[in-house]
């Protein structure tokens, strides 16, 4: 659910709320007023769980990387067992063959 912030212009109290966006929105918690008003607030990406900024979104996420990894890997390793002979790469970038 998103976080809103709001500020009462009755007494210009700031606050926060968690409600559904189509929701009305509550009223002030320290004079009542009906009508507070919305501010423009950022929504953490993620909520509960690490903070993620908004910048972040822009780069690849993990599992983009994740599955760029997956494909590039049997590549680099056959790249380099071509080259090396597989026993040497085995030993020495085992990480190549965790995907198998
Ligand atoms: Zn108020």
């Amino acid at each position: 659910m998103p976080l809103y912030d709001y500020r009462c212009p009755e007494c210009g109290h700031l606050f926060e709320a968690h409600h559904a966006m189509n929701a009305a929105a509550p009223p002030c918690p320290k004079c009542g007023f009906a009508a507070p008003v919305k501010r423009i607030t950022t929504v953490p990406a993620v909520s509960g769980g690490m903070a993620t900024h908004a910048g972040d979104s822009r780069g690849a996420t993990k599992e983009q990387l994740k599955s760029k990894w997956a494909e590039e890997t049997p590549k680099l390793r056959q790249k380099l067992s071509d080259k090396l002979g597989e026993d040497v790469v085995r030993k020495n970038a085992p990480s190549l063959f965790d995907n198998d």
